[in-house]
């Protein structure tokens, strides 16, 4: 079958096993849940204006992601009603949230059409725009003394097409001003039917954001954004900049290195955006504060703490919200599922203005997310490689508890001064360090009396079960699975976990908490090393792709993998 002239890459059969056996559904919130009954009459109409921004903004990110994204989506809806083939494209279309995606286990990026690739610069740069062309292009237009012109090229906040022989930067509120504009009458109209006034004063920063060429508008919005806790509604406009693999060359040419510090031209990654909307859960809410409450009791037991200045100390609050959220959208970037689905994410980004000027970061909890596990897989897993005694430990909310230490656990520690130090490893010693201080100091979350005994040996066991047993061995760019293998293996060799003759799982609780507290000490000495040698060395130490690994991979593979995943709206 063809869709303008592309004939589709996967047969009808092989689309028909992909959604049926390998996609996890994750069921978003419809009109009927209690909370959003619980809602007032005006929250209720400001969280439809909020959906319905998402829904345009999901246009946006397409055209962001690929050109043929836009065209390719239009046909298959086209033709879906027509033809069960096409039905089952788009909904693969629509889990990708376009036309190709990593599943996080092949190496190369799954197709759905033949002859359509994505392109290092997605499109936000010319498709057939080389990176030696690149390079080229930009060093001519400096020393013709193009300056503020290559700045907006390299900027964050454009999208790049070429000019004659140069090339020229569209700032997104002109790029995609018709979208901006209907997004922006959208967050105008949830402003006016919101109870909060916080939240209404955010919405209303945002709504001008989207209309104005200017950066402090965005660091604005983001201040406002980022201190709200009490709100009953959740609104997200995401910027993130991981897709972007053209930019960050500039930095491997050093003619144009020099020339860009010369000029003092910051190189950053172009935004991709998303929207999220959904009612923030009281309870959910409540339990994360309380972690929140001891991080500064924390901060004095992270490893050579007076080499570096931390974060949080004794008497200094945390600029830090944290709420948990029943999602009624996701869209854009959030919906392009490609490997994986974040539980909780933490914005604004170190490279925006506003944490730059001192603004704090908001954390939001994904709740239809964590709670999509595949339970009948994991009972299957166990009954492969993991002691009975061992199986009843086995609790997605200890899950989401290890969750939240870890993203408590990226504000304990060295600055982002050292984290970045590390150049390619920063990414996978900081998920790391993470995921090791969430694990490391949960014992002290029993000494206060927030979690129990039971509870922490229950966070031990899901932690190793549902996360440590890995699926397939990782490469460099899955920073978070590069740390799961590096605690994996570390556990193994210091025999907090072992597997007996029958390849089942062995837990020594005892040795638990102070053989995580070494691997912190070692992690932190890699931060504090700002050697990218350093870091190396340690990461290439502890992934060996042991055969324990080998065969835990296979057999969980045996049981079949779920790399995709659905989305359902029902707002
Ligand atoms: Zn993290």
């Amino acid at each position: 079958m063809k869709i303008n002239g592309y004939e589709l890459a996967l047969s009808e059969a092989d689309l028909k096993e992909k959604l049926e056996k390998q996609t996890t559904k994750i069921e978003l919130i419809s009109p009927d849940f209690e909370g959003y009954k619980a809602l007032s009459d005006g929250d209720k109409k400001a969280l439809h204006h909020l959906v319905n921004a998402a829904k345009i903004l999901n246009k946006v990110f397409l055209v962001q992601d690929h050109s043929l994204n836009l065209a390719q989506k239009q046909g298959l809806e086209a033709a879906a009603p027509e033809s069960e083939y096409a039905a089952l494209a788009l909904r693969f279309f629509n889990s990708f949230n376009g036309v190709e995606g990593l599943n996080g286990i092949d190496k190369d990026p799954v197709e759905l059409f033949v002859g359509i690739k994505g392109f290092k610069g997605r499109n936000f740069y010319p498709e057939d725009l080389g990176v030696d062309e690149f390079h080229e292009i930009l060093i001519k237009m400096l020393e013709a003394g193009k300056i503020e012109e290559v700045r907006k090229i390299l900027s964050a906040r454009t999208m790049v097409r070429r000019s004659g022989n140069e090339l020229k930067a569209i700032d997104y509120t002109e790029f995609f001003a018709a979208e901006f504009s209907e997004i922006a009458n959208q967050l105008e109209l949830a402003a006016h039917y919101t109870d909060d006034a916080a939240f209404k004063d955010y919405l209303g920063w945002q709504a001008q954001a989207l209309l104005q060429n200017n950066e402090d508008m965005d660091m604005l919005a983001d201040k406002h954004w980022a201190v709200l806790q009490e709100t009953p509604l959740e609104f997200t406009l995401s910027r993130e900049n991981y897709e972007d693999e053209m930019t960050p060359t500039v930095f491997d040419n050093p003619v144009l290195a020099k020339l860009l510090e010369q000029h003092q031209i910051e190189a950053t990654s172009k935004d991709m955006l998303g929207i999220r909307a959904g009612i923030v859960n009281k309870a959910g809410t409540e339990l994360i504060l309380k972690f929140k409450e001891h991080m500064s009791e924390l901060a004095e037991l992270m490893p050579y703490k007076e080499k570096y200045h931390q974060n949080i100390g004794a008497g200094t609050e945390l600029k830090q919200t944290m709420v948990d959220v029943d999602l009624a959208a996701l869209s854009g970037d959030y919906a392009a599922v490609r490997g994986g689905i974040t539980t909780a994410q933490n914005l604004p980004n170190n490279d925006k203005l506003s944490v730059k000027t001192g603004g704090g970061r908001r954390n939001v909890y994904h709740r239809q997310v964590r709670q999509s596990v595949d339970r009948e897989k994991m009972r299957k897993i166990m009954d492969k490689l993991v002691s009975p005694d061992l199986h009843k430990l086995y609790n997605p909310e200890a899950d989401h508890i290890f969750v939240i230490g870890h993203e408590n656990g990226h504000s304990l520690g060295p600055d982002s001064s050292y984290q970045d130090a590390l150049g390619l490893y920063k990414h996978i010693i900081e998920e790391h360090k993470a995921d090791v201080i969430s694990i490391a100091f949960m014992p002290e979350y029993v000494k206060n009396g927030t979690i129990s005994a039971d509870t922490l040996k229950e966070i031990y066991a899901s932690w190793v079960i549902g996360r440590l047993f890995l699926t397939a061995q990782p490469q460099y760019a899955q920073a978070h699975r590069m740390a799961d293998l590096i605690q994996f293996n570390y556990l193994l060799n210091n025999h907090v976990i072992s597997f007996d003759n029958n390849h089942k799982l062995h837990i020594n609780f005892d040795d638990f908490a102070s053989v995580m507290n070494r691997l912190l000490e070692e992690t932190i000495a890699v931060q504090l090393s700002k050697s990218p040698a350093a870091a190396k060395e340690f990461i290439d130490r502890y992934t060996v792709w042991s055969e324990t690994s080998a065969y835990i991979a296979s057999e969980i593979q045996k049981l079949g993998v779920k790399p995709y995943k659905e989305i359902r709206m029902y707002f």
